[in-house]
Order: C-alpha cells, then sequence, then structure tokens
C-alpha cells in the first residue's frame, strides 16, 4: 500500500518544533468498545493510575481538597509550595488522613467555649452536631456535642457549652467500616456519629448528611495503607530540605522537584538528597525539553521526568528567556530516551482540552499533568467571582509577579532579594463545576479517542508509536482552521464537564 500517514519518529524529524495543534492522528481500526479501553498507567517507577492525570503544583489549582478529588477519581494532585513548610505539610496530612465519609477534620470545641463561639462559625445555618473535647480540639478526650436544638432558645449567649452540651454519647470505635458507622447512625437517628480511639480521644466524625453522598470510588488512587496518594512539590533550594523531611514525614507519596530548567547540578543534588535519606519515595524530576536533560536527572536516580517549558497557558518564558521548545516535540523525544530506561514522562504544560491530552500520551506521554484545565473548579483554591456576568476564578502562573510576591519564584531560581522577571501571567478561569463531574467527562472523552485510535491501553499505544503502527499527519494552518468551529457567527461551545454551554463568537 503507497505511504499514508508518517510514524511519530518521521514527524518529529523533520526539526521542526511542533506543537498538539500541529499535528493529527490517523484513525486506526476499531474492534472493541470504548468501555473496553483501560488507561492505567504509572506517573513514576513505582506510582500506579487508573487515570492518566496529575494536577499542576500551582497555588490556584492543587491544595488539599483538590488532591482528594483527583485521587479518589484515579489521578493525583501535586500539593503547591507557594506557603509556609507547615502549610504545605497539613495539606498533605488532610489528603493522607482523608476517609471516604469520615470527616477527618472537623471543628471542635471545648467546655469553656460559649454558644456565641458557635454563632460566629454558623452564622444563620443550623447544624447538627460540634464534637466537644477535653481541651477543644481533634486528638483530645471527647466528653459532649452540641447540636442546635440544645441552645436555640437561649438567650444568653455567654453561656459555656459545658451547661449545654449533651453527654450521653452514642460513639464508634476507629477502624470502623464506613457501612458499619451508617448503620449506627441510622438507628441511632443522630445526625453526627464521633468515633473515638481505645482511650475515648475522638478521632474524625461521620456525618447523617454526608450518608447520600457517599459513593464508591474503585478506581481511587492509594497507597498499601489504603491511603489516598499525594504529591507535594519542593525547590532544590537547600533550605527546602527542613520542608521536604516534613513533607515525608507527613506521608507524601511523590516529592515534585520544580523548577523551569530542572537540568542543574542542584536538582541533581536534591534528586540524590532525596534518593539517599528517603529511599521509600518517589521523585519526579523536570522540568525538561531534551533527551540529554533527561538522561542527567534518570543518572541522578529520578523516577519519573516531567517535561514542558514554556507551553504553559499561563506561561511567557520562551517570550522572555528565549529558552524551550515546543512541547509536541519535547514529550515525543524525552519519552522515545525514558522510555528505554524504563521511566515514565508525564507531559506538563499546554493541555487545554482532552485532544490534547489524547495527543500528550501519543507522543509517548505516561500522563499528562494540568493545570489550566483544573483551575476554575470548587475543588481549585480561591474563591468565585463574577466578571462581566460570568463566574470566574484566578488563575496564575507561579512566576506571575503577583504569585512571586508570596515567593512563586523558587521555580525560577529567584532569591528573596533579586530583581525577578515575570515568566507567567495572572489570570481568569470560568467556573467549571467539580472535578467529580469533569473527570469523568475527562476520562469518557479519553476512551473514545483511544478506541478511535485503534488502542486498548497506553502501553499498547506506546508500542504502536515505536513500532510505527500508529500514523500522524502535520496539520497546516488551513487544516487546523478547518478542524476547529468555523464559518459561523456565534454558536454554543460545551464548558468541559458542566453539561453547559457557553455563548462564543
Ligand atoms: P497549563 O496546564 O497549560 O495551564 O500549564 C500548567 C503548567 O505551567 C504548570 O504545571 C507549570 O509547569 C507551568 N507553569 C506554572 N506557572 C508558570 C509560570 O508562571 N510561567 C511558566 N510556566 C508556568
Amino acid at each position: 500500500m503507497q505511504p499514508d500517514g508518517e510514524p511519530a519518529q518521521r514527524l518529529f524529524e523533520r526539526g521542526e518544533g511542533l506543537t498538539y495543534n500541529d499535528f493529527i492522528i490517523l484513525p486506526g481500526h476499531i474492534d472493541f468498545a470504548a468501555e473496553d479501553v483501560d488507561l492505567s498507567t504509572r506517573i513514576t517507577r513505582n506510582i500506579p493510575l487508573k487515570n492518566p492525570f496529575v494536577s499542576s503544583p500551582m497555588d490556584t489549582v492543587t491544595e488539599s481538597s483538590m488532591a482528594i478529588g483527583l485521587a479518589l477519581l484515579g489521578g493525583l494532585g501535586i500539593i503547591h509550595y507557594n506557603n509556609r513548610p507547615e502549610t504545605q505539610i497539613a495539606e498533605v496530612r488532610k489528603v493522607k488522613r482523608f476517609e471516604n465519609g469520615f470527616i477527618t477534620d472537623p471543628v471542635v470545641l471545648g467546655p469553656d467555649n460559649t454558644i456565641a463561639d458557635i454563632d460566629a462559625i454558623h452564622t444563620g445555618h443550623g447544624f447538627s452536631g460540634i464534637p466537644i473535647t477535653e481541651d477543644g480540639t481533634l486528638g483530645s478526650r471527647l466528653i459532649g456535642i452540641v447540636t442546635n436544638r440544645d441552645f436555640d432558645f437561649e438567650v444568653d449567649r455567654s453561656r459555656p457549652l459545658r451547661e449545654v452540651m449533651v453527654t450521653d454519647l452514642v460513639t464508634a470505635p476507629e477502624g470502623i467500616t464506613l457501612a458499619e458507622a451508617n448503620q449506627i447512625l441510622r438507628e441511632s437517628k443522630k445526625g453526627k456519629l464521633p468515633i473515638v480511639d481505645k482511650r475515648g480521644f475522638l478521632v474524625s466524625l461521620v456525618s447523617r448528611t454526608d450518608l447520600k453522598k457517599n459513593r464508591d470510588y474503585p478506581e481511587a488512587t492509594k497507597d498499601e495503607r489504603k491511603q489516598l496518594r499525594v504529591g507535594a512539590a519542593v525547590s532544590t533550594r537547600e533550605s527546602d530540605r527542613e520542608r521536604l523531611a516534613g513533607l515525608v514525614e507527613a506521608g507524601a507519596d511523590l516529592i515534585v522537584i520544580d523548577a523551569a530548567q530542572g537540568d542543574s547540578i542542584f536538582q541533581m543534588r536534591t534528586i540524590e538528597h532525596i534518593k539517599k535519606e528517603y529511599p521509600g519515595v518517589d521523585v519526579l524530576a523536570g522540568n525538561v525539553v531534551t533527551a540529554r536533560q533527561c538522561e542527567h536527572l534518570i543518572a541522578a536516580g529520578a523516577d519519573g521526568i516531567r517535561v514542558g517549558m514554556g507551553p504553559g497557558s499561563i506561561c511567557i518564558t520562551q517570550d522572555t528567556m528565549a529558552v524551550g521548545r515546543a512541547q509536541a516535540t519535547a514529550v515525543f523525544n524525552c519519552s522515545r530516551f525514558c522510555r528505554q530506561k524504563g521511566i515514565p514522562v508525564v507531559a506538563d504544560g499546554g493541555i487545554a482540552n482532552t485532544g490534547a491530552l489524547a495527543k500528550a500520551l501519543a507522543c509517548g506521554a505516561s500522563a499528562g499533568m494540568m493545570g489550566a484545565l483544573f483551575a476554575g473548579t470548587r475543588e481549585a483554591p480561591g474563591e468565585y467571582v463574577y466578571k462581566d456576568g460570568v463566574r470566574v476564578k484566578k488563575y496564575r502562573g507561579m512566576a506571575s509577579l503577583e504569585a512571586m510576591e508570596r515567593g512563586g519564584g523558587k521555580r525560577y531560581g529567584y532569591s528573596e532579594s533579586s530583581l525577578k522577571v515575570a515568566q507567567g501571567v495572572a489570570g481568569l478561569v470560568v467556573d467549571k463545576g467539580s472535578v467529580f463531574d469533569l473527570v469523568p467527562y475527562i476520562v469518557q472523552s479519553l476512551r473514545q479517542s483511544f478506541q478511535d485510535i485503534g488502542v486498548r491501553t497506553i502501553p499498547q499505544l506506546h508500542a504502536a508509536i515505536d513500532s510505527g503502527d500508529i500514523l500522524y499527519e502535520i496539520r497546516s494552518p488551513s487544516a487546523q482552521r478547518e478542524g476547529a468551529v468555523h464559518g459561523l457567527l456565534a454558536y454554543q461551545e460545551p464548558v468541559l464537564g458542566t453539561g453547559e454551554e457557553r455563548e462564543r463568537r
């Protein structure tokens, strides 16, 4: 048969930098259902994922809420480090302590707190129970519980809680399953079930109102102790060593060394330090864009390589630094090298839609890292605001002037005192609803994309890249226009995963 399309090797050999937009994958033969596609992958040597994506360590993308959501849904979150070490460590702990249906960081008060203290917490809202412990914190002896029924009509709001709390308690022992906890809640007809350890110290809480919301997450990313997995970012600075120790102690499964240009002696030393001191923790090193850079980091002990310099949606690195690489070419070249070494590649930046994620995998990546795609969800840090009638959230580069003012320049090697050159911008993204709706949409879309390509798994896709069984083609500028919506005055564009549409002109 005449050549029809070209294998990846030829596509990327031409010496031009290609982006995801510059090429298309030619369809293969379908002999299976989209449901038969298995998206299991590895993000690093020892960390498997059921779904091939992670969220960026950025202060408008990943804190514990995003990390919990993504881990439940088979991905992984990387907690950012634009904060004090203890704050980042606490976020990691929240993920590791998370148990589906168990509230592991409930509001707790002490016997000397007053009704007014509760009013301040619950302005105007009813609630079904605040546990009272001896010293007012979690991990102290449980002595009572207060519900708004206990003091609704009390005129004197300065009364201490010891006088109004209920002390006749129904509790359950630590280690109980959610199903058992639910059964006790049903029988006792209480609003909250405190979980206590052998000494009677409060460990967590199960809430009746959450009962209905509980569902199973069969794809959840968990460690061998059945705790959710989480990653955490650090810089290459010596001063981050203490932060690193705290993160590992808190149970971080993966350390991401966050550097815009990762091929440095500082990064190699950091990798060696982590592998020597904490051999059980995987290291995702980067960022790099060439095979030679990968070689250095793998030689130092990296368990995974993060690829991308300049493709991020908020990124102006290539314009300011004149250094970087078009992302598809970078991912292809790094992955080809890393595959021979058995090291997974994470394609980081520029994945603006599910098609780009499929293309990143079809360039050889084992997973995609996304900032913009997950920013604007309910689980991303920050509050929603309205801009011209549209509900939006802030999304900013870690090297935007705004983020660097809060310490974000570490990734770019800036010290506290140096003059900082912005390599990113701050902007807004539309409300995308919850990752619990967005991620299933991404997964289904990816499954269908694999079906169109004609491969059932990521290893099969990678083998097809090497064998030349999967074919690609450059898209001319007019082919790119043809492939997008064109010729309409206005149209309704779906907002990923929300089931809603937005008018575009
Ligand atoms: P996005 O998914 O296209 O929005 O790209 C997110 C990625 O951009 C992150 O994972 C980082 O690798 C990168 N990034 C984050 N902040 C900056 C910045 O200020 N300048 C350049 N790149 C950034």
